[in-house]
């Protein structure tokens, strides 16, 4: 366990101690410990246990704890208090818009138990009637419910891929001679995936079902698999797996039916015949002829979702898609400045391990004082501290950013005297994600007409299956950012995903550049970046178009001659 998954733990507690309506002391014991645990360094685990109570925020009773946990990944004030709550009101813990005490109150006065059960309530009005309630914040319920609902059942991508690998590695090492490919949403890299396919060149169902049977991580729903499918879950995570069996004739014909959505495959046609039929009707030795027998060329799995791809493919015009390994250095990441765990030198020297020529930081602002935003008097000290390793570290560069907070109002948040000490500027909503449509596309509007904003960052500020994020006219901000030689981020962290991958290619056409940018806390955040690329990859991204893509000196240049023009 890590430090931060320990964090976690403590600060379930507190927000439980909050449902029960525990005192307010009770509470910031925890809160407290949280703080000076996401501080600490060195793992608390490798600490003794006089060594954990002499640290602050600890003591006695919670270095006991840290030791339970240690040892069982939970501690009995936890257990108590997860035994004493029902599972569905956990389960409200994690809706946004609602906190433990309004949660307590319709549990304790509409005995309310679940998610279903509130949005009953939501929809029948008794929320807004219960006192503190009010009709805007039922709305606000409501809404968040029916977004939480619609994603029953999926998963990020980033947490699926892992058990899918690990599913494919085994099926491959029992079967070597056999072909077997991740298939479906899994592969076109969709952001969320309700299931993980994988397809298996082999109709002898018994004998892979055998293999999988003492499998501890994985449990087999036997009443939905038959001869040609296999289909169960994972265990640690709400995931469902699907295993499809095909004749070795016809692999390619299974694998290209499972993998495009059914847009492209109807949409890749040729007089009164398309790609499904074709597929129906022949099998095919490889993915390249059946499209070729069509008269289109090779569609890469991710992009294969029936959009831009068609003509394209048709027109022999599919760009040379992007790559993890064309990519020249991450922009948009925290140092301990703000609310980044590693030091600048820290980030430094794992970017030159991986090859980068530079590194793009950007702390959080000043107004973003619940991580720990910057004063002007922090950011006059970490310019000379880059500018030291700077000349250390060359040719690596560090540049010199900032994640500047968009006030309500569209405007940057420091003056233009300290906005000008910046080698280039990430502009980004993290305060009042509930306006509307209108109002917040105003706002954005007006900070990427700010001729300081580099960057658009996270441009709806969503969570994917957490927060939907506020809307936006797409295309207003994309043709603004296009006028105003603004940069739009793809945040690379798999939660975000933003800007969302249906609006990538109307971004390339539109000449605006895009950057992959892993908005890294941490040195594990850089490795984000890959999800980002599959998002680049399904809008059509190309090396050209992606800022981070850039050598040093390309990049240098483009942020120095856009700052010589303010
Ligand atoms: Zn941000
Ligand atoms: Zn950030």
């Amino acid at each position: 366990m890590t430090n931060k998954e320990i964090a976690r733990l403590l600060k379930l507690t507190a927000t439980l101690l909050e449902l029960h309506g525990e005192n307010q002391f009770k509470i910031r014991i925890y809160t407290n410990a949280v703080i000076n645990i996401e501080k600490q360094e060195d793992s608390l685990f490798e600490k003794s246990k006089e060594e954990l109570e002499a640290l602050e925020g600890i003591g006695k009773g919670l270095a006991q704890s840290l030791i339970e946990i240690q040892e069982t990944e939970s501690f009995a004030q936890l257990n108590e208090l997860l035994d004493s709550t029902p599972v569905g009101v956990i389960e409200m813990l994690e809706l946004k818009g609602i906190g433990p005490k309004k949660i307590k109150v319709v549990w304790e006065v509409l005995n309310i138990e679940s998610i279903d059960q509130l949005y009953e309530a939501c929809k029948l009005g008794q929320l807004a009637k219960l006192k503190g309630f009010g009709s805007k914040t039922q709305e606000t319920i409501l809404q968040n419910l029916e977004y939480l609902i619609s994603q029953r059942g999926k998963v990020l991508y980033a947490e699926a891929e892992p058990l899918a690998n690990q599913l494919l590695m085994k099926l491959k090492k029992n079967y070597p001679s056999l072909k077997v490919e991740i298939t479906g949403e899994m592969r076109r890299k969709m952001d969320v995936v309700e299931q993980v396919e994988i397809i298996i060149n082999t109709i002898d169902s018994n004998q892979i079902k055998k293999a999988l049977d003492n499998e501890e991580s994985i449990e087999i729903v036997n009443s939905l698999s038959g001869p040609f499918s296999l289909r169960g879950k994972f265990l640690s995570i709400n995931l469902k797996w699907l295993i499809r069996f095909s004749k070795p004739s016809e692999f390619y014909t299974k694998l290209m039916l499972s993998t495009g959505s059914g847009k492209h495959l109807r949409g890749i046609a040729k007089d009164d015949n398309n790609l499904q039929q074709y597929l129906l009707d022949n099998d095919i030795i490889d993915e390249e002829a059946a499209y070729s027998k069509l008269g289109y060329t090779f569609v890469e799995p991710e992009m294969r979702e029936g959009t831009f791809e068609i003509e394209l493919a048709k027109e022999n015009k599919l760009p040379d898609l992007l790559k993890l390994e064309y990519l020249k250095g991450p922009f948009h990441n925290h140092s301990k400045y703000s609310d980044g765990q590693n030091t600048i030198l820290q980030l430094a020297e794992y970017c030159i391990d991986q090859g980068y020529e530079y590194l793009g930081l950007s702390d959080h602002s000043k107004s973003a004082f619940y991580a720990n935003g910057l004063q002007e008097y922090h950011i006059k000290k970490q310019h000379e501290e880059i500018d030291e390793l700077n000349k250390q570290l060359a040719p690596f560069k560090i540049f010199k950013g900032i994640e500047s907070d968009i006030l309500n109002d569209g405007s940057l948040d420091y003056d233009t005297d300290v906005l000008s000490s910046f080698d280039f500027i990430v502009a980004s909503v993290h305060s009042n994600l509930n306006m509307g449509k209108e109002k917040a596309t105003q706002r954005l509007l007006k900070a990427i007409v700010n001729p300081f904003t580099t960057f658009l960052g996270h441009p709806t500020g969503r969570l994917l299956l957490r927060r939907k994020g506020y809307a936006i006219d797409h295309k207003k901000i994309i043709d603004a950012c296009a006028l105003h030689n603004v940069i739009i981020e793809i945040n690379a962290n798999p939660w975000r995903l933003d800007l969302d991958w249906r609006w990538v290619n109307y971004a390339i056409d539109q000449e605006v550049v895009l950057s992959i940018n892993p908005d890294a806390h941490e040195i594990k955040g850089f490795n984000h970046m890959k999800f980002g690329v599959f998002m680049g990859r399904k809008g059509g991204l190309t090396i050209e178009k992606t800022f981070n893509a850039w050598s040093l000196e390309s990049v240098n240049n483009y942020l120095k001659a856009r700052k010589k023009k303010i």
